[in-house]
């Protein structure tokens, strides 16, 4: 199955299953905003709180042989606009944007490949492709022509050899063509990504705010407050989840880039001498989250940043990325562990004049820490998972089952009475409320027992308890697991204590 397939058929599951739906649909959609429905809040939830335990709840055991101290935060989503200018964010957080003279199509120039098809050295064709990965851009530009434009090219066969370069990556004065209606690109213009909005009743430059276009600057702001009021001693560090605003030039590829988004940060702060340290503890840490969490190793690697790719506040950066279908064989980012050395707390100090040194009492010395930041997507991560777990499988009935892992799916158990009748729903009501305790269960008593089963395959429930004839007479209850599709029997009164296992095993 080609993986544009894959990508057509999960976003078709996600909105057919209540996991993703488009943002103001009935108006027709607004481009690169999402809503999560009911199972998709829920997995998304799922993966926060794993997160969130991981780094503040539960953190990890440091190279001392001692957990290590994180506390968590929830910053304001507007912040002083001085904020901005101190991050640089108001004058470096660009991204490079053309335009179709003909169609007015937008794009980010990084993003659109001009393919250049070759025989024996002879230009055939130069065709223009969006794609977030180097890798998939012959495919997309091959896929963007019509059949005669196709054949033309088919025809060299082995001789056909294709020249990938960037819009960006043009020799200056060199334009690239339009991936949609190949009219000519205007050249690289500079266009800040952040959302600005005016506070407070009249709208002028001094009213003007903005959207955070990262939490991580929440964290830097309030760094202070956090060392002064809580018993915290560098390295510690800060963490926070929630929402970003990017007014990205080419919103796409579903959830993978969107407007509005969520993420995942946290700042370490640590003495300079020990950052080689814990850059390398962090890489480490983070690549085990994700394998814990349900992404296979080998779908994982990460990627060191070249020094022109870093941001301007970056001394060093690693990439975590995800294979996934629309990059694939490719990979594309899914979290970037950075040193931000102490560029932000200098800035904060230098523009607010608030002292942010820290005493470091046992050796008796002042010093800006310097910072690692883990920073992911919450939203990109649950897209990685969802993708992850997408099974296509034509023996059952619902062609396609979602393979989460048991403590991240959804939905834990289902608990279906076989009919609506006999007493099963009042056996099945009973099991289910004594279950919802605990855990995040449903109740299905309508429809057929094959759809019911089908439904929950395609939700990713990991288990379903039937009550049958059998129940009545003994006691026990089918146990349906969801990868195997085995059935087998067991004590109705066990049944809490068997999902409790499986759900934290
Ligand atoms: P990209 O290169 O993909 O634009 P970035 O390097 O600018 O991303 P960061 O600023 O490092 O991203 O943000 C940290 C994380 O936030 C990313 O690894 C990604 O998971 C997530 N993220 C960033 N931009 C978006 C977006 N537009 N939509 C969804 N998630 C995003």
């Amino acid at each position: 199955m080609s993986d544009t397939t894959t990508m057509e058929q999960l976003v078709s599951l996600c909105k057919r299953r209540g996991f993703v739906y488009p943002a103001s649909e009935i108006y027709g959609g607004i481009n690169g905003f999402w809503d999560y429905g009911p199972l998709g809040i829920q997995l998304k939830n799922n993966v926060r709180d794993a997160w969130w335990r991981a780094m503040v709840e539960c953190p990890p055991i440091g190279p001392d042989g001692q957990p290590v101290q994180i506390v968590g935060l929830d910053s304001s989503i507007i912040q002083n606009p001085k904020t901005w200018e101190a991050s640089g964010h108001v004058g470096g957080f660009n991204d490079p944007m053309v335009d179709c003279k003909e169609c007015k199509s937008r794009f980010r120039a990084d993003q659109v490949a001009m393919v250049t098809f070759l025989v024996n050295g002879d230009e055939v064709m130069t065709v223009g492709a969006v794609c977030d990965s180097p890798e998939v851009a012959v495919d997309e530009a091959m896929s963007s022509l019509n059949s005669k434009n196709r054949r033309r090219l088919e025809k060299h066969g082995d001789k056909l050899v294709s020249v990938v370069k960037t819009v960006e990556q043009l020799p200056a004065g060199e334009t690239g063509n339009c991936p949609k209606c190949s009219g000519e690109l205007t050249e690289p213009r500079m266009f800040n990504l952040m959302f600005d909005t005016y506070t407070g009743a009249i709208r002028d430059e001094n009213a003007k705010t903005y959207l955070r276009p990262e939490t991580a600057q929440g964290i830097f702001l309030n760094y202070k407050n956090v060392l002064d009021t809580m018993r915290v001693k560098v390295p510690f560090g800060i963490a926070q989840v929630g929402k970003a605003f990017r007014n990205e030039v080419t919103p796409r590829n579903f959830i993978f880039r969107s407007r509005e988004f969520e993420q995942m940060e946290m700042e370490w702060f640590c003495c300079e001498e020990d950052v080689p340290m814990w850059y390398e503890f962090w890489k480490q840490q983070r690549m085990d989250f994700w394998c814990k969490i349900g992404l296979e190793g080998d779908n994982l690697i990460f990627r060191d940043h070249d020094g022109d790719e870093l941001a301007h506040y970056s001394k060093a950066c690693v990439d975590i990325e995800y294979r996934y279908p629309f990059t694939a064989p490719g990979f594309g980012e899914l979290e970037g562990i950075a040193h931000r050395g102490c560029f932000d707390l200098t800035q904060h100090q230098t523009h607010s004049k608030a002292k942010m040194e820290y005493f470091d009492q046992p050796n008796n010395r002042k010093f800006l820490p310097h910072v690692i930041e883990p920073a992911s997507g919450l939203t990109r991560g649950t897209l990685a998972l969802l993708c992850e777990a997408f099974t296509p499988d034509e023996g059952r009935a619902s062609k396609v089952f979602m393979k989460f892992k048991p403590s991240m799916a959804p939905v834990k158990a289902a608990v279906l009475p076989l009919v609506a009748k006999d007493g099963m729903p009042e056996i099945a009501t009973q099991l289910y409320m004594q279950l919802r305790e605990k855990h995040m269960v449903e109740i299905d008593i309508k429809q057929s027992i094959g759809k019911r089963y089908a439904r929950q395959d395609e939700i990713g429930t990991p288990y379903c308890f039937t009550i049958d004839g059998d129940t009545l007479d003994d006691n026990t209850v089918t146990v349906r697991h969801r990868d195997t599709l085995d059935q087998e029997r067991i004590p109705l009164d066990g049944v809490a204590k068997f999902l409790d296992e499986k759900i934290t095993g």
